[in-house]
């Protein structure tokens, strides 16, 4: 388990955190933007302040901010050097940038989310968006995190329902690492998986009162991410919460900024992207185990040079990295090939299995409706071209067998 200590979700964390922090550093750095800086990170440092701490700030301003070059850059010249603890008050990128800005200078992190709208609050890895390519880089989790539910309450419905559908993901996700664990040998741990699976269901019951924007559900919401979180860190990857809808998600996100467009929200993306894989697994779930062996015998995945210029077509500028990320599933032939084929036909009762506990597309859909997400890309902002790429070149960015692997080793259909 991890010992992340301590874990507070309440309408007194405000104070708690000051205490925490009060007993432990006399000099802290909260970092906010300007909307957060707003809600929480002001009222933060003035408790601290008060209580008698030093305290400094990083403000990111701009009207988006990303975990990019540029807002790292930022955040480091505006830090202190002399700082003991880096406060993030914030929701997930001003997390992820003061993740890896405490990590790097060996200062202590504490997360105060203000918004239930992900997961990666308590993960180690910091997304960010290096030379245009969303990477999860090394860092740390936090050694405490206080959550407080007035601050969550008031955050824009958007971002709580993107935080559902982060949720929402985990049911494709963990099928996913369910299939690579049979079918590429990936490792896997079936504890956090069922607790990965606990945290949607306990999301999926509260979903109208979420829509409703009701306190105590928006609470459960974000107890479910945080527990999200520490499921990827108890496992030490992010491979329990992230399958092919997060590929897909992290496609458009880099298309995006490529383009000099908008960003969406992180689980506004995944929701959609989502529904996209729930319709993959529909496919797989129409086939039995005789129609299995004829596809597999009927199909030659396609070729090294032919998913090379895929990528090249697809990422662009970006290609010659997704490809040395990528190269182990690349060109799936001879024994690589031939070895999952075999696991593939050895385990099909296993993966039917798999198959079919993720739920149909059109139930997953009503999910993210009640609770108020979008469940289409349309609804997003997201072309149906750029739609459509993402769900056929998402799955080049990470090297994990998810149902986008296994629809093209059977030869489907993706689109
Ligand atoms: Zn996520």
């Amino acid at each position: 388990m991890s010992d992340l200590e301590p874990v507070v979700v309440s309408p007194d964390a405000g104070d708690a955190l000051v205490s925490y922090c009060r007993d432990r550093f006399s000099h802290c750095t909260v970092v906010s933007d300007e909307r957060t800086w707003e809600v929480a990170g002001r009222a933060i440092a003035e408790a601290l302040e008060s209580a008698g701490v030093k305290v400094g700030t990083i403000h990111l301003h701009g009207e988006e901010v990303v975990a990019d070059e540029r807002f790292l850059t930022d955040g480091f010249v505006q830090a202190d050097v002399d700082t003991e603890a880096f406060i993030a008050a914030g929701s997930g990128t001003i997390t992820d940038i003061t993740r890896f800005i405490s990590h790097r200078m060996r200062r202590a992190f504490i997360s105060a989310p203000t918004a239930a709208s992900v997961d990666g609050y308590t993960s180690k890895g910091s997304p960010l968006v290096l030379r245009g390519v969303k990477k999860s880089i090394y860092s740390h989790a936090p050694e405490a995190l206080f959550a407080d539910s007035s601050v969550l309450r008031e955050a824009p419905h958007e971002l709580t329902a993107a935080g559902f559908g982060d949720i929402i993901g985990k049911i494709t996700s963990i099928a996913d690492w369910r299939l690579g664990h049979l079918v590429w040998e990936e490792p896997y741990d079936d504890a956090i998986a069922e607790r990965t699976l606990d945290t949607v269901r306990q999301s999926v019951d509260a979903r109208r009162e979420i829509g409703h924007g009701e306190d105590a559900e928006i609470l459960t919401l974000m107890n479910a991410l945080i527990e999200s979180g520490l499921c990827m860190l108890d496992f030490g990857a992010s491979r329990p919460a992230s399958g092919a809808e997060h590929h897909i998600s992290h496609f458009w996100e880099m298309q995006l900024l490529r383009d000099g467009k908008p960003g969406i929200l992180h689980g506004a993306k995944v929701g959609v992207a989502t529904v996209m894989v729930c319709r993959l697994y529909e496919r797989v779930r129409s086939l039995d185990a005789a129609a299995v062996k004829r596809q597999l015998e009927s199909t030659t995945p396609p070729a090294f040079d032919e998913e090379c210029s895929m990528i090249h077509s697809a990422y662009g500028s970006l290609a010659g990295d997704v490809i040395e990320a990528h190269r182990p599933l690349l060109g799936l032939r001879g024994s690589v090939l031939e070895g999952i084929q075999e696991r593939i036909l050895t385990n099909w009762g296993r993966i039917r299995k798999i198959v079919d506990e993720v739920p149909e597309t059109e139930t997953v859909r009503e999910y993210l409706r009640d609770a108020g997400a979008p469940t289409e890309p349309s609804e997003i902002g997201l072309s149906p071209e750029l739609a459509q790429q993402g769900l056929l070149s998402g799955h080049f960015l990470r090297d994990r067998f998810t149902i986008a692997k296994l629809v093209r080793v059977l030869g489907l259909n993706p689109g």
